[in-house]
């Protein structure tokens, strides 16, 4: 334990941001980690409680009472030790992970939660800086060749973990650069993608060959964004390698059946969002949505509907307002009753703060438009009786929209994928397999394995990470028959 009094001397002190004003002139990151002497207070204020719910509340358990304390002793090399013993890629979680770890510590209860997401954020930092990150190759090679479809977290985490097992992994993947929604979906804001091409150099070095613009499948719908120059059948895929691990990710998008539809200016957030990704990565796009100027509606209150309105802003709309179906939540969670889980409660991201009018319990009910392009969208006030929605009588109203973004989620991977391969679905339509017990990760197909989103369906970065670490064990004791990969 750091300082045994720190909980009752220091208060929790947040990551800053630089301010919206400045941070709306361009796309780069503007959290500004803690210093050192800023670390050391947040890890003072760990009680190490003896119980750290917040390692169970972490997905990948990271082991955060302990290098809460390293960092509050100043041992960064030690701490960068410990979190990547749980967590593959903390620079990823540190910066975008919304840190359900924070809902279960102790200390929240009583006080401010210790800042645990700002001290993982600086532990990695700190290693990249001192260049204490470097790659890990395998003592001995076991000529087992493995393919890992996808290259977002879950199939990063998977790729280098069996790599470092010895195993040759070869990571397909459909878009053009490597890191599934982190690369292409997630806005440069909340992560820069230089942090996924170091990790790349470093799989590299120790043995992932990355295979970019393939698709593995046969079949594609139209509404997901393919990229792929190239094609390679499942079977054949299954014929060349001794295991395959299905990590494509929850692709497809749930739509908005209503009347005006089909009017320009109305798109899926991941037309929107891969587009200003791939400008910021110096791509030429060809007749990239643009929100400058424009009156734009962000249907869905979540995370990709928040990085819609943050894009958006950055283009210079005249106006931003986002609508989401349940009605608004409490600012405040009562925490006796929730702690020490994920709290439902409002939460602000800092794209919010860089200005959006948000409105709760609003249904689209049409869109409408001239010429074919849409101009309004005509809404109401809904109410939640019994778990059904309502329409509030007398309610309707309208709103200019230029621009309108669907972001209400996604519904489950793409079927056609998952066909391709004969892997059974689950009753929402994700790939079935268990996350415990013999054959855990393994699907009904041969040697054919899922993790993350395509498994468990949209969740989180930190979620992925876990499927992947743990699918990469499983995968290596059904090439090995035992393995000594973590869980
Ligand atoms: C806009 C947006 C913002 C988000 N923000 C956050 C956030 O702030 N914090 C957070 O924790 N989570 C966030 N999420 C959720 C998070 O990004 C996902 O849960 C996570 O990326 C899932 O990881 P994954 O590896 O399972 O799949 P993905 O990241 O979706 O990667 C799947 C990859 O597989 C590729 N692929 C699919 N099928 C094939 C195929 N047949 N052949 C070849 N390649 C294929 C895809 O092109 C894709 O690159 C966000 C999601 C979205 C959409
Ligand atoms: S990965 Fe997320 S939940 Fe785990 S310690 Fe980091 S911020 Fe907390």
């Amino acid at each position: 334990m750091g300082k045994i009094t720190g909980f009752m001397e220091f208060q929790r002190q947040e990551e800053s941001y630089l301010p919206p004003a400045t941070r709306l002139k361009n796309y780069a990151e503007f959290v500004i980690p803690l210093t050192n002497e800023q670390a050391k207070v947040q890890g003072a204020r760990c009680m190490d409680c003896g119980i750290p719910f917040c390692n169970n509340g972490c997905p990948v358990n990271n082991i955060i009472p302990d290098w809460n304390d390293l960092v509050y002793r100043g041992n960064y090399r030690e701490a960068l030790d410990t979190l990547h013993s749980t967590n593959n890629f903390p620079e990823f979680t540190g910066r975008i992970c919304p840190a359900p770890c924070e809902s279960a510590c102790t200390l929240g209860i009583s006080e401010d939660p210790v800042g645990i997401k700002s001290i993982e954020h600086k532990i990695i930092d700190e290693g990249w800086e001192h260049g204490w990150v470097v790659p890990q190759p395998p003592s001995k090679q076991t000529g087992k060749k493995v393919a890992v479809v996808g290259s977002g977290p879950a199939g990063l985490a998977a790729a280098q973990q069996l790599a470092r097992a010895g195993h040759a992994v070869t990571v397909f993947e459909k878009a053009d650069r490597v890191g599934g929604l982190l690369r292409y979906g997630i806005p440069d804001f909340k992560m820069e993608k230089s942090h996924i091409d170091r990790r790349v150099k470093q799989m590299e070095a120790e043995g992932v060959t990355f295979r970019t613009s393939v698709l593995i499948g046969k079949d594609f719908p139209a509404n997901v964004n393919n990229w792929a120059k190239e094609t390679i059948f499942p079977e054949d895929l299954q014929k060349d390698f001794d295991a395959v691990v299905l990590a494509g990710g929850s692709e497809s998008p749930r739509d908005l059946p209503v009347p005006g539809r089909e009017l320009k200016g109305v798109h899926f957030a991941m037309d929107f969002l891969p587009q200003q990704n791939k400008v910021n990565a110096g791509d030429k796009v060809k007749d990239q949505i643009k929100a400058t100027g424009k009156h734009v509606v962000v249907i869905g209150g979540g995370d990709t509907g928040s990085d819609c309105v943050g894009t958006s802003n950055r283009h210079g709309a005249a106006s931003v307002t986002q609508f989401e179906l349940m009605p608004m939540p409490p600012e405040q969670e009562n925490k006796s009753l929730v702690w020490p889980y994920w709290p439902t409660k409002l939460r602000t991201s800092s794209s919010h703060e860089e200005g959006c009018e948000r409105d709760w319990a609003v249904a689209t009910k049409r869109l409408e438009g001239k010429g074919g392009k849409v101009e309004k969208l005509i809404a109401c006030r809904v109410e939640w009786k019994d778990g059904k929605m309502v329409e509030v009588p007398n309610s309707e109203f309208e709103m200019k929209a230029d621009l309108v973004f669907l972001a209400m989620g996604f519904v489950s991977p793409v079927a056609t994928i998952l066909d391709a391969f004969a892997v059974d679905k689950d009753a929402r339509g994700n790939a079935k397999a268990t996350t415990d017990g013999d054959g855990c990760y393994k699907t009904s197909a041969a040697k054919v394995f899922a993790a993350g989103d395509m498994r468990r369906g949209q969740s989180l970065v930190v979620w992925a990470i876990r499927e992947g670490r743990q699918c990469a064990r499983a995968v290596d004791e059904f090439l090995m028959g035992s393995s000594e990969l973590p869980r």
